[in-house]
């Protein structure tokens, strides 16, 4: 929004601006002083705050959390782009405002004032006509976390719906994430019913987890320098990380514009990486794609982009109990959970996301009307097992399973998947 700075604030945007210098020089001499590690900008308000009220005393303390926060941020993202760290010239007059320090009132005749305390009960005014067509929508839903003030311009960063304001979605989706796929189970709390579960390949991070073990595997075979080699592995390291991270963005965003008015359910972090605990044993190989996929990242990727609430189940038992009868699971192949008070084989990342998706609901105190159980009984063989081929014996097929007819018919319809 534009408006018209008083001389006041003006005032007060060139003495930020020279905080802000301070700031970063102060910053900047202690990254010096200790190996290149940027300090955190708590500690560098320990070092600035005195030379700070010293100086701008009359200003409000709060002032000085902005611009320490402002004068890191600055140089880690000149760290980035430079690949050194570098001092950077601050010109432009801009400071940050935390949300203590003003306050936002609507006058009436259309136009919005931001009262900005820049001494302790010494308040600057801020008038514009709210033209952003954002400005209604968000600020409907949200309230403003932030302000960025310019000798121009306002910006306000809205946060829509915080952490527990978040509501809960008119649909539910519980997600097992595994190595190679999403496998998801939805539940339409409209309509009180169980969606058909569906999975998400997810061969572009594998690609790249792939690509990379593979690059890293050449480097240790052929670089013979120790030290060379350590600088070019963790340098493959970095650059995996982008990549995969890049590649979860494009995911988590996909995910959640597929799912509107969704709240997400995921197994809570602790376990997902020991899951089956003890009594499983896993390949060395499995267990290296286990850990490598960073869960906890598209976790939070999707909790943040989504606009409903994210909840998370504890991720004990979802592999040792059915979920369609309350039966004990057998895992004969790592794919396979098996049941035998069903009498079927179902696939367990399909059978996980339901078992999370029924923990979800439970946690949610049944804010739908689901006819419990019942619901998902009929869609059971969306769960089942698919073999590659209908030959009895293979793993994942079951004496039950072969002898019951109208079973082979739902084991052929899922044969697809
Ligand atoms: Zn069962």
């Amino acid at each position: 929004m534009k408006y018209q700075p008083s001389d006041d604030i003006l005032k007060y945007l060139k003495d930020m601006r020279d905080a802000l210098r301070e700031a970063l020089a102060c910053a900047y001499v202690s990254a010096k002083d200790g190996n290149n590690l940027l300090p955190n900008p708590v500690a560098l308000r320990r070092k600035v705050k005195p030379w700070f009220d010293s100086r701008y005393g009359d200003y409000a303390k709060h002032h000085v959390n902005p611009v320490c926060r402002t004068a890191v941020a600055l140089l880690k993202s000149n760290r980035k782009r430079h690949r050194r760290l570098v001092l950077p010239h601050v010109r432009k007059l801009a400071i940050r405002i935390d949300s203590e320090l003003f306050r936002v009132t609507g006058n009436g005749d259309g136009t919005v004032s931001v009262r900005v305390t820049l001494k302790p009960f010494n308040y600057e005014y801020v008038t514009f006509t709210p033209r952003h067509k954002k400005w209604t929508e968000y600020s409907a839903v949200g309230e403003i976390s932030e302000i960025l003030l310019t000798d121009k311009k306002l910006y306000a960063t809205f946060v829509v719906g915080v952490d527990g304001e978040k509501f809960l979605g008119r649909r539910l989706l519980g997600s097992d994430l595994n190595f190679k796929k999403v496998d998801s189970s939805a539940f339409d709390g409209v309509k009180g019913r169980l969606e058909s579960p569906w999975g998400k390949p997810l061969k572009r991070i594998v690609q790249v987890q792939r690509d990379f073990s593979r690059r890293r595997r050449r480097l240790q075979l052929h670089v013979r320098n120790p030290q060379k080699r350590g600088t070019k592995l963790a340098e493959t390291r970095g650059r995996q990380r982008n990549r995969v991270k890049d590649a979860l963005q494009k995911l988590s965003t996909e995910i959640v514009r597929e799912n509107p008015d969704t709240t997400f359910i995921f197994e809570g972090l602790k376990g997902i990486r020991d899951r089956g605990g003890k009594q499983e044993t896993k390949s060395k190989k499995l267990r290296t794609y286990l850990n490598r996929w960073p869960y906890g990242m598209f976790q939070r990727m999707v909790e943040y982009k989504s606009r409903c609430r994210t909840l998370y189940v504890s991720p004990r038992g979802t592999s040792s109990k059915c979920p369609v009868c309350g039966g004990r699971l057998k895992h004969p192949a790592w794919a396979i959970s098996r049941c035998k008070t069903c009498g079927v084989d179902y696939d367990r990342d399909r059978l996980a996301s339901l078992a999370i998706l029924q923990r979800g609901l439970r946690l949610c105190g049944q804010p739908f009307a689901v006819s419990a159980g019942a619901s998902w009984q009929p869609m059971k063989d969306e769960y089942l097992y698919a073999p590659g081929e209908r030959k009895a014996g293979r793993a994942g097929w079951t004496e039950q399973v072969a002898n019951a007819p109208n079973r082979s018919d739902a084991l052929h319809k899922t044969t697809h998947f």
